[in-house]
């Protein structure tokens, strides 16, 4: 339920891949502001954007609750970060907590979403749509039962495909602002060009398929469909197959859709399709008969491409070019083809020749398109994150690139970098500054760069020397900036900027700041703005007439003059110095194409073709509708959400509570447990806490504990009050060795533990070496009354305390990328403790390697730990059993867990043990384990192996979802007393 899902452009190809895109910082100061309906919760750096948006929200909320019928019962928390500085946002249909997650970060105009009159109303009315649409009560008793029963319900919308629950998203966001994707010319592009290539996306590809731009189809086909839905029959038909999906009668969607419209959605879909091609090919003909002009193609490329950069001496071309699943690489190309290139085509040809010699009777392929570039110098992403956007430096031997770089809190930030190809050297010029789309000045002293925050994306300078970012032009409310360029002669820069509803080309003087729009005063949006002509004309993309194409003004006169006439779209004009030729990106259904337009041979005939688009906002009939899809309305005047005054606004504390009960339990050779909690956090995690209780068979660990975390500083509190116990000389129904007598008791410990943690982040950026790496210390003091019983002579009474401190630290540092990516680790832990006044100290260290360079991914865990030889038997070394759970790990460090292993299978006071696991098919890992205790190292090893089932989830917090993990397995010992023995087991925990 995402408002984007794959970009057009290259810029985030493969670069969110890296960050937890649900991942809130609580440490910072927020604020929060409470409407009728919502309470949103924004850190300070975003209280100017998340107010404009909270004052207009109630209208939101009753335009949206209009519309679709119906709206959520409950109040609404909507949270605001930025975790990639990237334009998004999502949303959580959750009956009894319903949650927004809004991005303020502006997008590109040209994505679908670049659209707006202003981006948080749209991005709030789409996400808030989705609310309206999916929390829709159940009427059927059943479903009301269980919604009332069980925490975290959904409603019965949500068995929506995603063709629908997007494609409605959208439309709506269409209707109530009057832009967005259903008034974009990028969404008719992709979609006239799939109609014209026959590659329109079928149904089940509609909400699930794969390819360019098809991650989006559920947003653009989707909408479109539904469109086409309303005006066949009546735009109350859509919310019609909400009610039947939300009748008394439980319904699918298919069935709750068939009963509306007497047909399967499939059906529908497929007549939809062949209407909307017939309708591509007459505009297309209407296009054709103007005269197309497209350029050559200079290189064909599948998926996103990046805007191209050309060389001084105009003979190199700089640009990103994406692979099929992996992040994208910057290419240096040689701009004409080169020796190089001329003698890898003669050696195929050579090839070519050899094979019709030896086979006369094969039919040698037909050559399609230019032969494939060979790069002469690439660079390549770091730790997965790509670098974007390389500008030429004047000297021609150096470029200009930015990437993401982790905040030490995690969050994701531009920074920029400088590439010498030559050498491969890559220096870094900002640090956390967050600027990106630099542009060197012809001095190369400094940069022209933007840098968005608070909703907006505002034109910065930067001092390439020391990194110093500082204004340009003084940030103006509802004025964002996007991709400048600097005149050849240093004086002034061209950028587009987002103002009054629409993208217009503008000029900034620098010495004075003044600010000029070279725009045309129509309601086209024109953007990718650069010099041309020794500067004295600008080249740029114009949608007049509904169609991305490139365009060029002198800046004398002002006139346009368009150089291309495509059938899809053409972005990213880059001028060469010499003549009128320009290269640019063409839209294709496979990706973006770089071309090359000469006007002065192909010069384009007449003024720009008007598509003729139905004028009404919503279509009337079908074949509005069709038209509708593939030559957009443009933007259309419709009524401004109101400003109301915020009902509250304070700092935030702790927040609204939301409560999660669930279920507890486990099975292992040592018993089986069951239990239960409840979990509470607020929507940001400041503070959450735990409630758990467990019961089950003795010799498992059993009790209660109340657990806080409080995370308002970079330092994490944790708190736990305890009460925990197990006997390990209860019998089990399972036949197992004994255990060492002196462990033979029942022992309790009822206290209580203070542990403070942080963890910070370094990118790779700010290391010598390529990798990132994360740091992390934590100190922890524990108490309380501990008791010992029944245990005989060998385990002999004991009551009083036990106390302990320790201090945890790890390191982990990840170096290469996507199949290389190699991760090491290390966690050590050492604690001090007291057990009825008897001294002892513990030691614990586990190294790990995650890779996967020899091919199928490995990781290896060693760990060794050791006690001092005179610790209590208690606190000595033991091996085996699944970890207690309910309290911190670390106030158990004697217990070493082994999941599959019965616990204290081994005991001493000193411990090592060795794990390799792999991978195998449908999640399951396969590993190996040899693991030994006494009183010295490296006595005899015992060996296991198994396959084990690991899934976790993180904490989202303004779902109200915990932080857990499940593991489950079946281990096979090789040896010892246990040889030949198969065990299973299923562990659970959760974290507050
Ligand atoms: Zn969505």
């Amino acid at each position: 339920m995402s408002i984007r899902s794959l970009p057009t452009g290259a810029a985030g190809v493969g670069a969110l891949a890296t960050t937890a895109d649900s991942q809130v910082r609580p440490a910072r100061a927020w604020r929060t502001f409470e409407t009728t309906h919502f309470r949103f919760h924004t850190p300070l750096e975003f209280e100017g954007w998340t107010r404009s948006i909270a004052t207009r929200m109630e209208s939101v909320h009753e335009a949206v609750r209009v519309k679709v019928g119906s709206a959520p019962t409950e109040r609404i928390d909507v949270v605001v970060d930025d975790p990639s500085n990237s334009a998004n946002g999502s949303a959580y249909a959750i009956l009894d907590g319903p949650a927004l997650f809004l991005w303020p970060t502006p997008p590109d105009p040209r994505s679908g979403i670049g659209k707006f009159r202003n981006w948080g109303e749209l991005l709030a009315v789409h996400e808030f749509a989705h609310l309206a649409h999916l929390n829709r009560e159940p009427r059927n008793k059943a479903q009301q039962l269980g919604r009332r029963l069980f925490s975290r319900p959904t409603g019965p919308l949500r068995g929506s495909p995603r063709w629908m629950t997007e494609g409605y998203a959208t439309y709506i966001e269409g209707v109530l602002t009057g832009n967005g994707r259903p008034h974009s010319p990028t969404r008719a592009a992709i979609l006239r060009q799939w109609a014209l290539d026959g590659m329109v996306p079928n149904y089940t590809q509609m909400s699930s398929g794969a390819g360019y731009n098809v991650g989006g189809a559920a947003y653009f086909q989707g909408s479109a469909f539904l469109e086409w839905l309303g005006a066949r029959n009546g735009d109350s038909s859509i919310t019609a197959i909400f009610r039947r999906q939300s009748a008394v009668t439980k319904r699918t969607f298919v069935s709750a859709f068939t009963g509306v419209y007497g047909e399967a959605p499939a059906t529908l879909y497929s007549t939809f399709v062949a209407e909307q091609t017939a309708d591509a090919f007459r505009l297309r003909d209407q296009l054709a008969a103007a005269g197309i002009v497209a350029g050559v193609t200079v290189q064909r490329l599948t998926g996103g491409t990046g805007d191209p950069a050309i060389s001084p001496n105009d003979s190199l071309i700089a640009l990103v070019v994406g692979s099929a699943g992996a992040p994208a690489s910057v290419r240096i190309w040689r701009t004409t083809l080169a020796p190089r290139d001329s003698a890898a085509d003669s050696a195929a040809a050579r090839r070519a020749r050899r094979a019709q010699a030896r086979d006369p009777e094969d039919v040698p392929a037909v050559s399609s398109g230019p032969a494939p570039r060979v790069a002469v110098h690439t660079l390549s992403p770091v730790m997965g994150r790509g670098h974007q956007d390389p500008r030429w430096f004047a000297d021609g031997t150096r470029l200009l690139v930015w990437r993401l770089e982790p905040l030490a809190d995690g969050a994701l930030r531009p920074d920029l970098f400088i590439w010498t190809p030559k050498s491969g050297a890559l220096q870094r010029v900002t640090t956390g500054a967050s600027v990106r789309q630099a542009d060197p000045h012809p001095d190369g002293t400094r940069a022209a760069a933007v840098r968005c925050t608070d909703g907006r994306c505002d034109l910065m300078l930067v001092d390439l020397q020391s990194g110093a970012v500082s204004p340009l032009v003084p940030a103006t409310d509802g004025v964002t900036w996007v991709r400048p360029r600097w005149s050849p002669d240093g004086a002034s820069i061209v950028a587009s900027r987002h103002i009054d509803g629409r993208w217009r080309v503008s000029i900034v003087d620098v010495a004075s700041g003044t600010v000029r729009d070279v725009s045309p005063a129509d309601n086209a949006d024109r953007y990718d703005v650069s010099f041309a002509d020794s500067g004295r004309a600008i080249v740029y993309v114009s949608e007049v007439g509904g169609v991305p194409n490139i365009v060029t003004a002198a800046l004398s006169s002002g006139a346009e003059q368009s150089l291309t006439r495509v059938t899809s779209a053409a972005y990213a004009p880059v001028p060469l110095k010499r003549g009128r030729d320009v290269l640019f990106l063409h839209l294709t259904s496979r990706g973006l194409d770089l071309h090359r337009v000469s006007p002065d041979s192909t010069p384009v005939a007449g003024p720009p073709v008007m598509l003729a688009a139905p004028k009404d906002l919503l279509a009337r009939t079908t074949a509005d509708a069709v038209r509708a899809s593939i030559a957009p309305r443009g933007p259309q005047a419709v009524d401004s959400f109101t400003v109301k005054p915020l009902d509250a606004e304070r700092p935030f504390t702790v927040g609204p509570r939301g409560y999660v009960v669930s279920p507890f339990g486990g099975v292992a050779v040592d018993g089986q447990v069951i239990g239960g909690q409840i979990t509470s956090t607020d929507p940001i995690g400041r503070l959450s806490w735990s409630l758990q209780g467990v019961v089950g068979e003795e010799r498992r660990w059993q009790g209660g504990a109340l657990r806080a975390s409080w995370r308002r500083f970079p330092v994490t509190i944790n708190g736990e009050l305890f009460g925990v116990g197990q006997s390990l000389n209860a019998t089990t129904s399972v036949d197992l060795p004994a255990i060492t007598a002196a462990l033979r008791a029942t022992n309790t410990w009822h206290g209580g533990s203070l542990i403070a943690s942080t963890l910070r982040r370094v990118g790779a950026g700010a290391l010598p070496v390529r990798a990132d790496v994360a740091l992390g210390a934590r100190l922890g003091i524990a108490t309380g009354a501990f008791e010992q019983r029944d245990g005989g002579a060998s385990a002999p009474d004991a009551s009083g305390s036990r106390q302990m401190i320790f201090a945890d630290a790890s390191v982990s540092a990840t170096v290469g990328a996507a199949r290389r990516r190699t991760t090491f680790s290390l966690d050590a832990h050492h604690g001090f403790g007291s057990t009825w006044g008897d001294a002892w100290e513990r030691a614990v260290a586990t190294a790990r390697v995650q890779s996967a360079i020899l091919g199928p991914t490995l990781r290896v865990d060693a760990s060794i730990g050791k006690t001092s030889n005179d610790a209590p038997m208690v606190e000595r070394l033991a091996l085996g059993g699944i970890a207690p759970g309910l309290v911190d790990d670390a106030l158990f460090s004697q217990r070493v867990a082994i999941d599959g292993l019965p616990q204290a299978s081994a005991v001493g006071t000193r411990m090592t043990t060795l794990r390799v696991a792999t991978p195998t098919v449908l999640g399951l890992e396969l590993f190996g384990l040899a693991y030994q205790a006494g009183d010295v190292y490296g006595g005899r090893l015992s060996s296991l192996t198994g396959v084990e089932l690991r899934t976790a989830t993180a904490a989202i917090p303004y779902a109200r979802i915990p932080a857990g993990s499940v593991v489950s397995g079946v281990t096979y010992h090789l040896d010892g007393a246990l040889r030949d023995r198969v065990f299973g087991y299923v562990g659970m925990r959760f974290t507050p």
